[in-house]
């Protein structure tokens, strides 16, 4: 085969032109061992080069969901799961605080926080490790389970603070700590009188029965839940003073809402938010929920307990939807 006659060849193939390929073939018959090696060298590779065309054309072909399904690695790198994750999570909140109803300031200030780290989220899983009843949200909408009575009520003889009847009673927790509380104020000079505890529900019957008879069911609601929504019935509770708004002019109602919090006791009713709390202003009607959620309230909801448990309540309600 003379050197055209492979050069030829090589050509030929390389267009892929059968015709010439046969042609160039047929004139080099005659070509050496040593040629004939070269042009097989070149054959094969050839062939490797139209393999890997012929794979490359076919993979082309294959529709493009075909190729998501059959690499899932693709979209599952850890590196993509994280980002995705905190969205997520942020998703969430974002929802929990509008359900909520929670103040903008509050939920800003929130939002913000949990971006940061994770000081929030620490705080409302201690605020929510102890006993359920100290964040259990009963307002107007949402009653405490049915037939619920406190099993650790004892009674309050007056130590610390004094009592203006005998027949009151809380949780021993609540107990324990008002005596506590009332000790501090006494330390200031102010003596703390517990006017009204807890109430059952056939007592809560007796006592919103009494107020619709006397100033009508429209101001009634304002002031006095009916029973079963009432927070006095969970044992945690107390109305100090004269039960009226004479009591914001004391000594006593300045204590308390310098000092309360720190003993685990929070205003449930303050003045100005009516249309959060469902009542209007108490300035008498303390609930214990301990410290832990005490701080809780003031560092995030602005010291408004509503917001607080009503995020709590949300909270868990999208939590046990996850679960
Ligand atoms: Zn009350």
């Amino acid at each position: 085969m003379s050197n055209y006659g492979y050069i030829d060849l090589i050509d030929a193939l390389k267009q892929s032109d059968p015709l010439r390929i046969f042609r160039s073939y047929a004139k080099g018959k005659s070509a050496n061992k040593k040629q004939w090696s070269l042009i097989r060298q070149e054959i094969i590779a050839l062939f490797f080069v139209f393999l890997a065309f012929a794979s490359c054309s076919r993979r082309e072909q294959v529709p493009q969901s075909q190729w998501a399904d059959a690499s899932p690695s693709a979209v599952e790198t850890p590196e993509l799961l994280a980002p995705i994750d905190s969205a997520h999570k942020e998703e969430n909140l974002n929802a929990v605080l509008t359900q909520a109803e929670i103040s903008q300031d509050a939920a800003e200030n929130i939002m913000k926080s949990a971006q940061k780290d994770s000081a929030f989220s620490d705080a409302l899983a201690s605020a929510t490790a102890g006993d359920p009843f100290l964040y259990f949200l009963v307002d107007k909408e949402r009653p405490l389970p049915e037939g619920y009575e406190p099993d650790d009520l004892v009674p309050l003889n007056g130590g610390a603070y004094q009592i203006n009847r005998s027949d009151l009673r809380l949780r021993k927790e609540a107990a324990d700590s008002l005596e506590e509380m009332a000790a501090a104020a006494r330390a200031d000079g102010v003596t703390l009188l517990v006017s009204s505890t807890y109430r059952s529900y056939d007592y809560q019957v007796i006592v919103y029965n009494r107020n619709v008879r006397e100033m009508g069911q429209e101001a009634a609601d304002r002031e006095s839940a009916r029973p079963g929504y009432s927070q006095h019935q969970t044992g945690l509770v107390v109305d100090f003073g004269s039960i009226d708004d004479s009591f914001a002019q004391t000594k006593a109602s300045e204590w308390l809402l310098a000092n309360a919090g720190r003993f685990g006791w929070s205003l449930s009713f303050p003045d100005g938010y009516e249309s959060v709390t469902g009542y209007r202003w108490e300035s008498w009607h303390y609930r214990y929920v301990g410290k832990t959620l005490a701080s809780f309230i003031d560092a995030y909801f602005g010291g408004i307990q509503q917001y607080a448990l009503r995020f709590i309540y949300e909270w868990e309600k999208g939590a046990s939807l996850d679960g």
